[in-house]
């Protein structure tokens, strides 16, 4: 007797009087899913909706409130059941329900026999008459070749990686070369070769993730400085990309891990003349010609003198705004000439040489440039978010 017409009749009218008839006709249920499953997967289909339509036709023939299978089954088993054999049939039932939902899933599952192993043939593990059964037809079946393949969408690069490869772009074409080091740094790279002495607060356990009394996660790019200058001495021209980690809690404008850059130019006769002109074409190049910069004094451990960059506000070209806060000016990096004790640290001599360097956030720039306004969004991986760049 066919499926169909199996759930239009009732229990006694198919002769079960007991709880191990009760079994074998669910499992008859169960065998006859699983088979038309298969059968949509064996027979494929031209094309993603057609394959669509099959699967919400095979859902509709079984689980439509209103004369899908489960229906009838609801209806003439289990409601119409003796009174001793309800318990069963309702247990039955119940379990066959949780499994066939897995036909509502079924258009967007990638192999539906796949599938059709999981739910099926796991659930009737204490059902041994009926696993059995069961096992053979739910063997896997090898998929259809002329399926058409599913779709996998593009990924774009993330938007701190764009702002990062432009400007190294911008300091490849000046002649400079990229350097990288380790995130897990000393803290002799990560301080003491920078002049950062014992008692500096950023030291601190509240500002440094150290990992123990002689390591840390690096706070910042520059013990490649030092690295880079032991290895290749002067003259020496780099940048230096990557991520850096500081005891921070995550809100808008701040990230436990960021991304900086820095550069380092080292050669004889390098002026502070030389940092203004390199930072300020860089400016130009990133933001347009008509941004300006301005030079402030500021003051770093590894650089005599310091100073702060900022540039006219990219949002209203000067004239002050809410994002400059009405000063015409956005603050965006630190720079200086490089401490005679930092070359020396390096093995360079600082009579011979002298040297500017520069430090700045990726994270920041790309956010001043696409015009975020939460750094934590660079790291939730939102699709939606990530998708627009
Ligand atoms: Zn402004």
């Amino acid at each position: 007797m066919a499926i169909d017409e199996k759930v239009r009749k009732t229990l006694p009218e198919l002769g079960v009087t007991d709880a191990a008839g009760v079994e074998a006709l669910f499992a008859d249920v169960r065998i006859a899913i699983t088979e038309e499953r298969v059968a949509l997967v064996s027979r494929g289909a031209a094309s993603e909706s057609e394959r669509d339509k099959l699967c919400k036709d095979l859902r509709d023939r079984w689980l439509a409130r209103k004369n899908g299978l489960l229906s009838f089954v609801d209806e003439n088993w289990l409601k119409k059941s003796p009174k001793e054999l309800k318990p069963f049939v309702g247990r039955y039932f119940n379990s066959l329900r949780q499994e066939s939902a897995a036909l509502e899933i079924a258009a967007l599952a990638k192999d539906v026999s796949v599938q059709a192993q999981t739910s099926f043939a796991g659930e009737t593990s204490a059902e041994h008459s009926a696993s059995t059964t069961v096992s053979h037809i739910t063997r896997k079946v090898p998929g259809d070749l002329t399926l058409p393949g599913n779709r996998q969408p593009l990924g774009s690069i993330h938007p701190v990686m764009q702002m990062q490869r432009e400007i190294e772009e911008i300091f490849l074409n000046l002649g400079f070369r990229i350097e990288s080091g380790p995130e897990i740094e000393s803290t002799y790279y990560n301080f003491d070769a920078l002049n950062i002495p014992e008692s500096h607060p950023s030291r601190d356990d509240w500002d440094t993730l150290y990992i123990d009394s002689k390591t840390v996660l690096r706070t910042h790019t520059s013990p490649v400085q030092i690295r880079s200058m032991e290895k290749y001495g002067a003259p020496l021209h780099i940048i230096i990309p990557g991520k850096c980690y500081r005891h921070d809690s995550p809100d808008a404008s701040h990230s436990p891990m960021f991304h900086q850059i820095e550069g380092l130019a080292i050669d004889s006769d390098i002026t502070f003349a030389d940092l203004k002109g390199t930072l300020d074409f860089f400016a130009k190049k990133l933001f347009g010609e008509k941004i300006r910069t301005r030079f402030q004094p500021s003051f770093f451990p590894f650089t005599e003198p310091s100073g702060e960059v900022s540039i006219s506000c990219i949002f209203c070209g000067g004239e002050g705004c809410r994002v400059c806060k009405e000063s015409g000016w956005i603050e965006v990096m630190g720079c200086g000439i490089v401490h005679p004790k930092v070359l020396r640290n390096g093995g360079i001599d600082p009579e011979k040489y002298t040297g500017w360097a520069f430090g700045l956030g990726i994270d920041r720039f790309a956010m001043m440039k696409y015009d975020i306004n939460d750094i934590q969004l660079f790291f939730q991986s939102d699709v939606r978010f990530l998708r627009q760049f």
